[in-house]
């Protein structure tokens, strides 16, 4: 492994200012970062750790909703009580992830940042892949491809964000908290994510320097209906397939509004507004649920091996909507 510098921040400042140094990298619960670094496919000149940061609470905020803040391990997030009562679809999602060793270390922030698991990105013997190395080609679009995506993909990278936390934030509406060495931004979770275009090396919007503060999530009405539902070829320790973040509000039978995003299929979580206006004003039920899976492939790009993913996520919406509809609140 390369050598590199590793640096203790104290203060939000302290990091930053290290942080914006060329070739450096923050350092949280690693579960991601290290491994890249142990197989050469992250070679930061520098560590910035931000375990000595106070950021690991979570608290209400005046209007109603919750401050996740960076450092927060994916573990208490998935228990904390507000979590669990307010936002149980983020409960739910986190704890279809990962081991519990891994969401004991994981963090909030780096939940966000982690990065894809496309073999040929993991593995530096392949030569080709435009997201670790630009401009040397993209192996999975004639090679293996069957998790990759079916929405937003260009000709350089068809890779997939690995997060299911992601994927439940998007239809909360969460929003992002940085710092920079230009000052604080929030950016909504939807505006969050970068689609590969023709840069892919680029996850997300994030500035130089940028450190994630926290994850606001507003005040939701989805609480009382919701589901996480993530397919994939094993039950545990395997990244979705596909997956489905569902919500909904129901009122005198009717559904009043809906949250509905998929997760697997895209560089991003993929949120599903069209589904979501179907649903709204029609009972909970087959009808309705048919309704909106129906359109909620609409636009998707596969490839030959990954062709599957569009029944599978039609029928992973229904499912879904179902559990959704079926359960209240917390009792996921
Ligand atoms: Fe690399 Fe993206 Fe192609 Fe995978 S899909 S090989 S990450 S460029």
């Amino acid at each position: 492994m390369k050598t590199f510098e590793f640096r203790h921040a104290t203060t939000v400042e302290d990091a930053i200012a290290s942080g914006n140094a060329p070739g450096a990298r923050y350092l949280a619960g690693g579960t991601n970062l290290l491994d890249l670094m142990k197989g050469g496919v992250e070679q930061p000149e520098a560590l910035v750790d931000l375990r000595r940061l106070a950021l690991t609470t979570i608290a209400p905020t005046a209007e109603g909703g919750a401050f996740i803040e960076a450092g927060v391990t994916n573990s208490a997030i998935a228990n904390h009580p507000l979590i669990r009562a307010q936002y149980p679809v983020v409960s739910h999602a986190i704890l279809s992830g990962a081991t519990t060793q891994l969401r004991n270390m994981a963090t909030a922030g780096g939940n966000l940042l982690q990065r894809t698991r496309c073999p040929y990105f993991m593995q530096t013997a392949f030569s080709s892949c435009n997201k670790r190395v630009p401009g040397s080609g993209c192996a999975a679009r004639h090679g293996f491809h069957r998790e990759h995506a079916v929405f937003g993909a260009s000709d350089a990278c068809v890779a997939v964000h690995p997060s299911d936390m992601a994927v439940a934030l998007a239809i909360l509406d969460a929003v992002v908290h940085v710092q920079g060495p230009d000052g604080r931004r929030a950016i909504p979770i939807d505006g969050f994510f970068a689609l590969p275009g023709t840069t892919p090396d680029v996850d997300n919007t994030l500035r130089d320097g940028e450190l994630i503060l926290g994850i606001e999530l507003p005040p939701s009405d989805l609480a009382d209906h919701s589901w996480y539902l993530k397919v994939r070829d094993r039950h545990s320790y395997a990244f979705a397939l596909v997956s489905v973040a569902a919500g909904l509000r129901v009122v005198d039978g009717v559904i009043a509004s809906a949250g509905l995003a998929l997760g697997g299929v895209a560089a991003k979580p993929w949120r599903l507004y069209e589904a979501e206006r179907i649903l709204v004003g029609r009972p909970p039920g087959e009808e309705a649920f048919h309704a909106a899976a129906a359109r909620a492939m609409d636009g998707a790009e596969p490839l030959p091996q990954n062709a599957f993913k569009i029944d599978l996520g039609r029928h992973s919406v229904v499912r879904a909507l179902h559990m959704a509809a079926a359960v209240r609140g917390d009792d996921a």
